[in-house]
Order: C-alpha cells, then structure tokens, then sequence
C-alpha cells in the first residue's frame, strides 16, 4: 500500500533544515506523498529509509523501455483505471508479428510493409511501433538471421517471441544494444529465459495462464534480477482475456499488488482479419501495454491507431492546429475567406474537404480552445469577437481584395453581429463539411 504523509515523516530526518526547498519536513513528506516531489530532493536522507521509501514511492505499474533512439517505445506506468479520472500516459504499443520461416526476399518485403505503416491523421503522424519476429521455424539460426534483419531495417523497436532460451540468446545478443523484448518466460523456461534477460539487459515479458501464474513467475524472473517486465496473463477468449487484462490492472492500481505491477502484452490470435482487429482493439482500450497482431494492412491498422490516438488524448487538453490563417492550394486576391475552430478534428475535416473543392482558398482558424463549432458557441468561445480578433491578427485584410467572409452553417444566428463587428459582409456557408465543395463551385463563383 502507498504510504501516508504521516508514514513518510517518520522516516526523514526531522530537521526542517528546508535544503529540499520545503519550509519543514512534513511539508516535504505531504509533496512526496502527492508525488509532487521526489525523495531525492532531500540530500539528508539515510540510505535504510530510502530503500523503504523508494519501494513505497515506485509506481504501481512499471514503466517498460523497449528499444533505444528513435526506436525507443516506453509502456507502462499508468495511475488510472478510467481516461476521465485524469488520462492514460504512455500509449500502447502495436506490433505486427512476422514469422522467420519467410526467405529473405519475403523478409525484407514484410519488414517494409512495416516501415510503410505510417499514417497522419488530424494533423498528427501515427505509425506502428514494433515488429515482432516469431520463431515460428524453431531454428535458432534462422530466428537469429530474421531478428538482426529487423535490427538492421526496420524504423521499429523489436520483440523477439520465443519459448526456447537457446534460440532467444542467438537472436537477441547480437542485437541486445537494440534492446529487444524477449518474449516469453513460463513456467517451463522462466529461470533460463530470465538469466537472458537479465544477461542481455532487455525486457523480459512473462506469459503464464491466468493471474496467479503470472504472479508467481514476476515474483521468480524479479529474484532473478530482472526488474522490466511485461505480463501475459492469458487470452484464451475475449471475455476471460478482458477479464484478466482488467484484473492486472486493478491489483496494481487498487491494490498495490506488486508482482502484477506490470503493462500487459496482448498477443492476439485470430484467423479472420476483423476478428484480429476487434480483439486487438479491445485489448488496446483495455489495458495491454503493446498488442501484438499479424495483420499488417492500412485497413487493419490504421482503425487500431485511430482508437488508440483517441484512447490516449488527454481528455482536458483538445488536440488543436495552431489558431492562425491557412492557405489551401495557392489563393490569390479573389480567394475565398471562411472561418472554422481550431479544434483538430473540425479543422481538417474542413481543409480536407476545401482540398476536394480544387478552389484556393483562406481558412481562418479561430481560437476555441480546442472546441468544435457549436461547443465553441455554446460555450461563448466562438463570438463575433473573437472572429473579429482572429480576422485582424490574420493579416487576411492585405490579401484579398474583397471583404467576403464564410461562416460555418451552424452559427448563422452570427452574422449580423459579426457583419457589424468586423465590417465583412457574412456568407452563411453549409453546416456540414461536406457540402463545402459544393458551396464553393456554386455559390462562391457567382459571388
Ligand atoms: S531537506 Fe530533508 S531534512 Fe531538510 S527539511 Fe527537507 S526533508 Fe527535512
């Protein structure tokens, strides 16, 4: 269990000498226990009360590193159960699984198909972060040939999946500066895959059938002296593996359960493209760490990210485009001026479909916060006001010639206010993005 301010205070030196910043040492002890500062802020600690508080102070669930640079991938160390309490921190992973029983030309055309899926959504870049090369063939020769491949050409962090710890040492020392995870330790294997592990100084995932075997083989590859670990408590079905995913994360999070306080792997496996796709996006909403998938098309992964992007948007903070004027083609003095938000989603559902239109054109994008149309309205941060402000900061005055300005459908009640504080004659554009090409070739031309 975490410990009270009160159980902190006993434990420091009880000087109040203020070198950590902190006016008294229970002051010190009430920021720790808020985890808004750490212990070794106080240079006087003793080394026996920083071993029993810096137990205490870990977090509930480990944070994981696979990989290392641009490859690196960090899982793990999430204080919620639900988004909205305050927001999940570190995304998970997804993996696309190729076997090593591929020739070299099939290799080398999987690991680009990997490279390849990158994607950019609302103005954000998404992409696949792992590969994960199974040895399915059993031969360690050849699992070795297929994860120094990955290494060498793929932009991904790796796993190397595995039950045999001599075919697992072959893949992963000549690549352990890559740091790979090596999965997976069970009952059969954990002392010989843990000294690996700890040898090589990568990751080590534990997969066992249900809690308690994952318990007990953390609490092993741990005396070991392996401290990153991954859990795969087991996905036989969808509801008992929700069920167990759930589980790891409540032991951890409620309470303070440590052999369990570890980001779960999801290893999924099923035969039907959508089946796979389904299960890997439950288990992504709830609570792997990295799911690990076969399928490696656009179609498949790309709904795999898109819900893994809205999952890890911190639910306070909206993503939003920079508030400023946007050029779509190359507008010139007789180009059209509309406005929309700066919220993300709206603001390139507009610019996507200002595109289609094939009209150069000038998007305002007003300061909302992050909102959309009407929030922004509804909320008095979508006013003639702040259009009036965002239209002069623009400097849009001295690029068209005209003072035409179109408005999203759904604050039509605006224009007359916005007309008299702008000085801008109002166009009431459509509500719906969609029907933006369709304005522009028909009512902006005859304007
Ligand atoms: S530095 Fe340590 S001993 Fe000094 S006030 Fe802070 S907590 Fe107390």
């Amino acid at each position: 269990m975490a410990l009270t301010a009160m159980d902190i205070f006993k434990l420091l030196p009880r000087t109040n000498c203020r070198d950590c910043g902190q006016a008294t040492c229970l002051a010190f002890a009430m920021q720790i226990a808020q985890k808004r500062a750490k212990l070794e802020d106080c240079p006087h600690v003793s080394e026996e009360a920083m071993a029993a508080l810096g137990a205490a102070a870990a977090p509930p669930i480990v944070l994981v590193t696979i990989g290392t640079g641009d490859k690196k991938i960090e899982v793990g160390n999430e204080t919620q159960m639900f988004r909205h309490d305050e927001k999940f921190h570190h995304p998970c992973g997804v993996a696309v699984r190729v076997s090593d029983t591929l020739d070299e030309a099939a290799l080398a055309a999987k690991i680009e198909t990997v490279n390849s899926l990158t994607f950019v959504r609302v103005g954000l870049d998404i992409a696949v972060d792992l590969i994960a090369i199974d040895n399915e063939s059993g031969d360690a020769a050849r699992f070795a040939t297929a994860a120094k491949a990955a290494a060498d050409t793929c932009r991904c962090a790796i796993i190397l999946m595995s039950g045999s710890p001599e075919a697992m040492k072959a893949a992963a020392e000549p690549i352990k500066d890559h740091r790979p995870l090596l999965y997976a330790a069970t009952t059969e294997n954990v002392e010989a895959m843990a000294a690996v592990a700890k040898e090589l100084g990568c990751p080590l995932a534990v997969a066992g059938d249900g809690l308690e075997a994952v318990a007990a083989l953390t609490e092993k590859a741990k005396a070991a002296g392996v401290e990153q670990m991954m859990i795969d408590p087991g996905l036989p079905d969808i509801k008992t593996g929700l069920h167990n995913l759930t589980m790891t994360r409540r032991a951890a999070l409620k309470k303070q359960f440590r052999p369990l306080g570890y980001p779960p792997i999801a290893v999924v496996e099923a035969d039907d493209p959508t089946d796979e796709l389904l299960l890997a996006t439950t288990y992504l909403l709830k609570y792997a760490g990295i799911v690990v998938i076969r399928g490696d098309r656009p179609a498949e992964i790309l709904p795999l990210l898109t819900a893994r992007m809205n999952i890890y948007t911190d639910p306070q903070k909206p993503i939003q485009v920079e508030p400023k004027l946007y050029a779509v083609g190359e507008p010139d003095e007789n180009a059209p001026v509309m406005f929309t938000t700066n919220f993300s989603l709206t603001y390139y559902s507009v610019e996507g479909e200002v595109e289609a239109s094939r009209v150069p054109s000038y998007i305002l994008a007003v300061d909302t916060e992050g909102t959309s149309v009407l929030t922004a309205y509804s909320g008095d941060k979508l006013t003639e006001k702040t259009v009036k402000d965002a239209l002069d900061r623009s400097g849009v005055e001295g690029k068209v010639k005209h003072r035409k300005l179109i408005i999203p459908g759904y604050v039509a009640v605006l224009s007359g206010k916005i007309e008299e504080a702008t000085g801008w004659e109002v166009l009431v554009g459509p509500k719906e993005a969609s029907f933006i090409p369709k304005f522009l070739q028909q009512v902006w031309s005859q304007q």
